[in-house]
């Protein structure tokens, strides 16, 4: 296997420390078994999510000291907006302080209620605003995205006939706008075609309906569509993202993924009068459109990520380093899903604990046995995320129960990787003594974020 080198050393660190197991096992109880209750300096290794969670590097850190903080028309907005109009060749930048105010805004503008928005597979965010707004978000992805072993090098596509299918049901009035998510975050971090971003874009322009991207992580599918797609294998990643943007009105962007910014998202828009209703509404809850509710140095960070991000040494070494970890699982037999994504591993929970059925929590069995081992954050996507009880009090459960590694980029390096293996390996030796858990107390919504638990015996 080959190891995945760092491109880059270390010239700043943040001591880490693996707490005495009696500590930790404190801290399991305190927290109701609910990592999100753990204190972060409680965590020794943290897969919690890639998401404001990267390192900047040492261009980035002095780009802040050039930001330039005047209220209207700051140096640092047309350096951001010049960065992000040379990658996508969007005209109008938009900034906003993070992924779902940029939907909230863009939502606002075109959405109704009882309106119909397709995406591969909606986030969770770009879900529930839409929600919010009394219309329906509808997933329309390739059925291979539900099946975690079957290998597919774009199980992120949307499925061309589900949304022929939608435009035929609902008609185009209904329809305000096309998303495509790349990767595919809710669907493990699988990339799209630029076939499929052609086709997409075809059958939205026929109907006449808008189409944008959420592009959280456009250069990782960038990346994949240069691996994986024929006649792509010379191109560079700033030309494939050019080519790919190419095809939609617009996009959505959380810059705490592929803008490796702790925190900033923006929108990229065609549209002169689209962008003008924007950012109208942008004035109103972000503020005024140069600095779109962060600070002129967050705009210098974001243009010096975003160059940085598109560099073909950082994109591989991110790809192969999430891979890495892939393949040290699977060696040890461990179930994880497969293709590797893009930014994370995802472990098979009902795999693993076969012995816990769905409503005593699998995933977070696996979750918790990480931290008690190993010190390590992990989620659960799984039951304790998305089961429902319906009106006659019956439980439905999600199709997959998933533990998610996501791993922060430039933060840690393959000793870690082979650490969170290892504690992996040590917990599947002993995985039949794992039990399940109850729940004690929970919210009524988004209950993984509060939810207490208790360990049964
Ligand atoms: C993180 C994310 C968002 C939301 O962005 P925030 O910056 O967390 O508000 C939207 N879409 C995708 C695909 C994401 O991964």
């Amino acid at each position: 296997m080959n190891i995945p080198v760092e491109p880059f050393k270390i010239k700043m660190v943040e001591p880490i420390q693996l707490l005495p197991r009696e500590e930790r096992e404190r801290w399991l109880r305190e927290a109701g078994f609910n990592l999100f209750k753990i204190p972060a300096e409680a965590v020794f290794i943290d897969l919690l999510t890639d998401s404001g969670t990267s390192a900047m590097s040492d261009r980035q850190w002095a780009a802040l000291m050039q930001g330039d903080e005047a209220y209207a028309q700051s140096r640092s907005f047309f350096r951001f907006q010049e960065v992000v109009q040379s990658i996508t060749g969007l005209p109008h930048v938009i900034p906003a302080h993070q992924g779902r105010a940029a939907e909230n805004i863009l939502f606002s503008v075109l959405v109704k209620p009882g309106d119909v928005v397709p995406n591969n597979i909606h986030f969770d965010t770009t879900r529930a605003n839409i929600e919010y707004l009394g219309a329906t978000a509808l997933d329309c992805v390739i059925d291979e995205a539900y099946d975690p072993y079957r290998e597919h090098p774009f199980k992120g596509n949307m499925d061309i006939h589900k949304l022929q299918q939608a435009i035929r049901t609902y008609g185009r009035e209904r329809i305000p706008l096309v998303m495509l998510t790349i990767t595919n975050n809710s669907g493990g971090g699988q990339p799209v075609s630029m076939e499929n971003i052609r086709q997409v874009s075809q059958l939205c322009r026929e109907h006449r309906i808008p189409f944008f991207f959420d592009a959280a992580r456009f250069a990782e599918n960038s990346f994949f569509i240069q691996q994986r797609e024929p006649g792509y294998q010379n191109k560079s990643i700033a030309d494939i993202a050019r080519e790919m943007f190419s095809y939609v009105d617009g996009c959505t962007m959380s810059a705490k993924k592929d803008a490796l910014v702790n925190i900033g998202g923006f929108l990229a828009l065609r549209d002169d009068e689209l962008a003008q209703k924007v950012k109208d509404l942008l004035i109103l809850k972000e503020g005024f459109p140069t600095y779109g509710g962060l600070a002129g140095r967050d705009l210098e960070a974001m243009a010096a990520g975003l160059q940085e991000v598109v560099q073909e040494s950082y994109l591989s070494h991110r790809v192969a380093q999430v891979a890495y970890l892939g393949q040290l699982l699977q060696e040890k037999g461990i179930p994880v899903v497969k293709p590797f994504g893009g930014h994370a591993i995802y472990v098979d929970a009902r795999a693993l604990v076969p012995h816990i059925p769905q409503e005593q929590f699998p995933g977070q069995a696996i979750v918790v046995a990480l931290y008690r081992e190993g010190g390590i954050r992990a989620v659960e996507i799984g039951s304790l995320m998305f089961a429902r009880q319906t009106e006659a009090g019956n439980w439905e459960f999600p199709r997959m129960e998933l533990v998610r590694l996501a791993i922060p980029r430039r933060v840690y390096t393959v000793s870690h990787l082979q650490f969170v293996a290892q504690t992996l390996g040590t917990i599947q030796q002993r995985a039949a003594d794992l039990k399940g858990f109850r729940i004690r107390s929970a919210p009524p919504f988004l209950r993984h974020f509060t939810v207490e638990l208790e360990e049964l015996q």
